[in-house]
């Protein structure tokens, strides 16, 4: 069989994901090419690019491209990206959406995202309705345009997305149909290369809804013979001169291309040099201080021996499938911080897929909290768990609440000095006097949560201990990974004695 010979695009493509989802006709796959095109040609380093889409036909873009990405919730691509921006600077981040994604639910998104002037290209795909879910009215709908919710035409007056953003503050903004593709992508190019909030709107036909419910206005439906007709270039055109009506001529160009501090300048002005928080010691690493502030006032019950399970046993619950876990307490005990450590060491460490949600009260101290993951060697495709194999509770309100959850078979940890287990409930009940260790032998109550997750590692096999002692490692704050060392230690080996028998 003659050998298929590789796109030049292939590099930057996730060829095992083809072909896309993309309608035949659609412009999506041009605008697609123009931005590989340009991204290539731009010199960027590839591995500090990340792409981040919203929901959407447009929304998929963030699966094909062989970037780092994000293909987040609706309306929310610039959150995400603002967070990547901030979090590690020398990234150049870029959203690529569509117009109901990124104009109408992430509208206010855009506009403070151009008002701060983040340092960001935004490529916005308008077909003018929402493909994805059937053709809805958009917000920039032409007024009078036909779509599957506005069937005699659409009543309201749409955005015009270039004043939009230059109104808001944007730097760079330019405008091209999918017929122009050599000038998009040298816009795409431009736009990629500007400090600030750059935007290239791209007017790319919806052939199977919006331009099928115009065909009559859109002169028979031949959506690029439309644009090849009704577009005109003006560079020199105001951004409010450029609104498009329905039959009327779409003005395209560059329309904007100034310079304004970003906010990452204004960053950099306050508090120097900017570096990724990995390095400055931020990623998920509070403070020692912060830390401190969180120790929690509770009261110990009167010390009491604590008797060896005979239940006790390694829990083969993890090493195939996939196993939910739930850690619950109250606010301050580091219960999160404990979720985010088994999480990490999974995922990063052990090489597993993994989701974390958390429940937390509006209490930053005392009210109840929980994190609870699901681990599995397979993409796990909802993250909600409901029957946890494995749990720690820290205290009475987290018992009462989760520990009917537990499997039937399934491992839970109890801090022995705060929760009082109910006699009636047949589980494997395992009380670790976690805080007990922390306060009496250690010297400080805040390193429970890690005692209790030394108890964890060594009762199942939920994650190794390799993976955990590096996890733990990379998330406390500097200064505490001795004493969170010996934590772990001294709760994995006080459970190792319990499965021995021995006196803890
Ligand atoms: S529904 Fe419209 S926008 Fe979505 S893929 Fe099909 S043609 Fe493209």
């Amino acid at each position: 069989m003659e050998e298929i010979e590789r796109h030049p695009m292939d590099e930057l493509l996730r060829t095992e994901r083809l072909p896309h989802i993309w309608c035949p006709g659609c412009g999506l796959g041009t605008a697609l090419s123009c931005f590989v095109s340009a991204l290539m040609r731009s010199g960027l380093d590839l591995n500090k690019v990340a792409i981040v889409s919203g929901i959407g036909c447009t929304g998929r873009v963030a699966g094909y491209l062989r970037l780092d990405g994000f293909h987040t919730t609706h309306g929310r691509a610039i959150p995400f990206a603002t967070g990547l921006k901030l979090a590690n600077p020398d990234l150049k981040v870029v959203v690529f959406s569509g117009d109901g994604d990124l104009v109408a639910i992430g509208g206010n998104h855009l506009i403070h995202a151009a008002r701060r002037n983040m340092d960001m290209t935004v490529i916005c795909v308008n077909n003018f309705n929402y493909g994805m879910t059937g053709g809805q009215v958009g917000p920039t709908t032409p007024t009078e345009a036909r779509t599957s919710t506005s069937p005699r035409g659409n009543l309201e007056h749409p955005f015009n997305i270039p004043n939009l953003v230059f109104a808001a503050g944007a730097t760079y903004v330019a405008r091209w149909t999918v017929l122009h593709a050599r000038r998009l992508e040298r816009s795409i190019y431009k736009a990629l290369l500007k400090p600030g909030f750059s935007v290239v709107e791209i007017i790319s036909p919806c052939p199977t809804l919006y331009v099928r419910f115009n065909r009559k206005r859109l002169e028979g439906g031949d959506a690029l013979k439309y644009y090849q007709e009704h577009s005109v270039i003006r560079h020199d055109a105001k951004p409010w001169e450029v609104d498009i009506e329905l039959g009327g001529e779409i003005i395209c160009g560059e329309f904007v291309d100034i310079e304004r501090p970003t906010f990452q300048n204004r960053l950099q002005e306050m508090y120097g040099e900017l570096r990724p928080c990995e390095d400055l010691g931020l990623l998920h690493r509070p403070s020692a201080e912060v830390a401190t502030s969180f120790e929690v006032e509770i009261e110990l019950r009167e010390e009491k021996p604590v008797a060896a399970p005979t239940r006790v046993k390694p829990l083969a619950v993890g090493g195939a499938g996939r196993v939910e876990v739930r850690l619950g307490g109250f606010g301050g005990q580091g219960i999160i911080l404990s979720g985010k450590i088994v999480g990490k060491a999974a995922a990063l460490y052990d090489g597993r897929e993994v989701t974390l949600t958390q429940s937390y009260g509006p209490e930053s101290r005392g009210g109840a909290c929980s994190t609870a993951l699901i681990i599995s060697d397979e993409a796990i495709p909802y993250p909600h768990v409901t029957r946890p194999a494995v749990m720690a509770l820290m205290s009475q309100e987290a018992y009462t609440t989760y520990h009917s959850q537990l499997t039937e078979g399934g491992l839970l940890l109890i801090d022995a000095d705060l929760v009082e287990p109910d006699p009636s409930a047949d589980q494997h009940v395992v009380p670790i006097p976690a805080t007990r260790i922390a306060e009496q032998e250690l010297g400080r109550r805040i390193v429970a949560n890690i005692v209790m997750l030394g108890a964890l590692t060594a009762l199942s096999d939920v994650v190794s201990e390799e993976a955990m002692r590096k996890s733990i490692l990379e998330s406390v704050p500097k200064g505490t990974e001795e004493l969170n060392m010996k934590a772990f230690q001294r709760g994995y080996e006080y459970a190792k004695r319990m499965l021995a028998g021995e006196s803890a």
